[in-house]
């Protein structure tokens, strides 16, 4: 595989195209990667596949890029979506670069009656989402979909589109963490029924969902509850090891 750097391009990619390359581009090949003229780079742009190109100029100025040719045809990813309660913003951060390398096509943050978080920063998550796209050497850049409450969410859901609830208590209120009746399922052996569905995958809050929002998803036909083990995870750790399991249960890692 080639190690010439890789940059995702909001344009369209053709033999001979000439790009202009935005200045934090420009600024990442010039002075961190220390290119110049001449220099051979990768370009994809989510339609088009990938594409060799070569550095036509760099100046203080700025710098462009003439297309080359194709190196791989566009391919489709999983239809696999990814809803966040957002937390605080380091952690926010990790779960999207960890999601976009774990290959989700859609991530959104869901704000649900326990979200404590800072701000969303989008131009911020989309420059983390941008460069862990370019590294991880995925043809598409996954799209980032703009804070909306859990209500409206399952308001307009997606029948077709499995709801995969990461629950990590039972229904028992008064036993610790709701006891042992009205566990969700083990995730792996719950997806067996998902199969090539289009899917979504649900984390909730540092505080957890609330007693409400729990009831109400579990008696939705499009959820299936389920559970990531015998430890309450951080809901960071739960992101990363949810989409593990759905993409060696359901996605490309078979
Ligand atoms: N309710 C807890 C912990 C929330 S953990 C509290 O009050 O502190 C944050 C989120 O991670 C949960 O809402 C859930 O979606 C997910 N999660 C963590 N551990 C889990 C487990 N063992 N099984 C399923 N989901 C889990």
């Amino acid at each position: 595989m080639s190690t010439d750097p890789r940059l995702f391009i909001d344009a369209p990619l053709s033999a001979g195209a000439a790009i202009p390359l935005a200045r934090e581009d420009a600024h990442y090949l010039i002075n961190v990667m220390r290119r110049g003229e001449g220099d051979a780079v990768r370009v994809f742009n989510g339609r088009d596949g990938e594409w060799t190109a070569q550095i036509a100029h760099a100046s203080r100025k700025g710098a462009g890029l003439t297309v080359g040719e194709q190196t791989r045809p566009q391919q489709s990813v999983p239809d696999l979506w990814l809803l966040f309660a957002p937390i605080r913003r380091t952690k926010t951060e990790l779960i999207i670069e960890k999601a976009t390398e774990l290959g989700v096509a859609v991530m959104a943050p869901v704000v649900t009656e326990r979200t404590q978080s800072d701000r969303i920063k989008v131009e911020r998550l989309q420059a983390i989402i941008k460069e862990a796209a370019e590294q991880t050497e995925r043809l598409d850049r996954p799209e980032l979909r703009d804070s909306e409450k859990l209500g409206a969410l399952l308001d307009n859901w997606p029948e077709d589109r499995a709801l995969i609830f990461c629950d990590e208590s039972g229904d028992e209120t008064d036993a610790a963490w709701g006891g042992a009746r009205g566990r969700g399922q083990p995730m792996a052996s719950a997806l067996a029924s998902v199969g090539d569905r289009p899917a979504a995958i649900l984390i909730g809050p540092e505080g957890g969902f609330s007693p409400a929002e729990r009831d109400r998803l579990r008696r939705l036909d499009c959820v299936i509850p389920v559970t990531l083990g015998p430890r309450i995870l951080r809901a960071e750790t739960a992101a990363i090891a949810a989409l593990t399991i759905w993409q060696s249960t359901c996605g490309d890692w078979q």
